[in-house]
């Protein structure tokens, strides 16, 4: 019988946030498959667990899969964690987790901390609906094309990004996004934490020495200020912008004519001509 893949979350700063739980199947594994092993083991050191490690990083997780799965085949039972916070939220795990859904393993999550859900909950910013966009893409192209998509999105986004990065961020969003709401919620758990709260404006001036760990939540776009944006579009990049989401035609169809208060055989005559 196979084994089981347990996605074990890890403190994000404050060690006392382990689950008792997490150090229990921690302790029971045959294998932990981290992230960065020189990180995870000072955690079990700390913890006094002494368990098998194995890497299991961005650039290697598509090698390690079949190391893993083999295991998990032979019966072992294996733990993945990250750095910090939740595995698979902007870390290693997906790849492992799809591998092993196809080969009928078990795959169980063993929640705790994670940065983005802990930064929502104390932003203030609406928390019925939210958007999480991880990391910002590099890409100039695809960056610029994100942060659009972060302007006209009604819900509540939130951003990981490195410290040293964090001024070119706001920096575009300032650009792009304009006025508007902002979180950036720092050093979360640990003896620094601070939420600081106001306009772009603001967040620059108030972050021009800041250190740490940092996520930037932004307030959703009302209503009104989607529209204003995607009506000023023509009514081809009107349809791109949905597309480029993924959503269908007719939903993109419906979509533009509610953005733009017209009927939606007008948009559709529109397209079909
Ligand atoms: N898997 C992790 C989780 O569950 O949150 C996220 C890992 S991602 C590689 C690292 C990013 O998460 C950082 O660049 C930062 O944006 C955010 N982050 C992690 N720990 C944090 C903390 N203690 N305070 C603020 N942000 C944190």
């Amino acid at each position: 019988m196979s084994g089981k893949l347990y996605l074990v979350a890890t403190p994000i700063g404050n060690l006392e946030d382990i689950t008792l739980r997490a150090l229990k199947i921690l302790k029971e594994v045959d294998l932990i498959a981290a992230e960065d092993t020189r990180n995870t083991l000072k955690l079990l050191n700390h913890f006094e667990i002494k368990k098998p490690l194995i890497s299991n990083h961005r650039h290697n997780e598509e090698q390690k899969e079949n190391v893993l799965i083999n295991k998990l085949k032979e019966g072992k039972n294996i733990a993945i964690v990250s750095d910090a916070g939740t595995p698979g939220i902007s870390d290693p795990g997906e790849v492992i987790v799809k591998k092993a859904i196809e080969e009928n393993i078990d795959i169980i999550p063993v929640p705790g901390a994670c940065a983005a859900i802990n930064a929502l909950i104390a932003s203030g910013l609406d928390t019925t609906e939210f958007s999480f966009y991880g990391f910002l893409p590099l890409n100039k192209k695809l960056r610029k094309e994100k942060l659009e998509e972060i302007k006209n999105e009604t819900k509540t986004s939130i951003i990981y990004e490195a410290p040293h990065k964090i001024k070119d961020t706001l920096k575009d969003l300032k650009e792009i996004v304009e006025s508007r709401n902002i979180v950036l919620a720092r050093e979360l758990t640990k003896i620094h934490e601070e939420f600081i709260r106001g306009n772009i404006e603001e967040i620059i001036e108030k972050s021009e020495d800041l250190k740490g760990e940092m996520i930037l939540l932004i307030e959703g776009a009302t209503k009104k200020q989607k529209e204003n944006v995607l009506n000023k579009l023509s009514l081809e990049e009107h349809y791109n912008f949905y597309e480029k989401q993924g959503i269908d035609k007719k939903e993109i169809i419906k979509q533009i004519a509610k953005d733009r208060g017209v009927n939606k055989n007008e948009i559709y005559k529109y397209f079909i001509n």
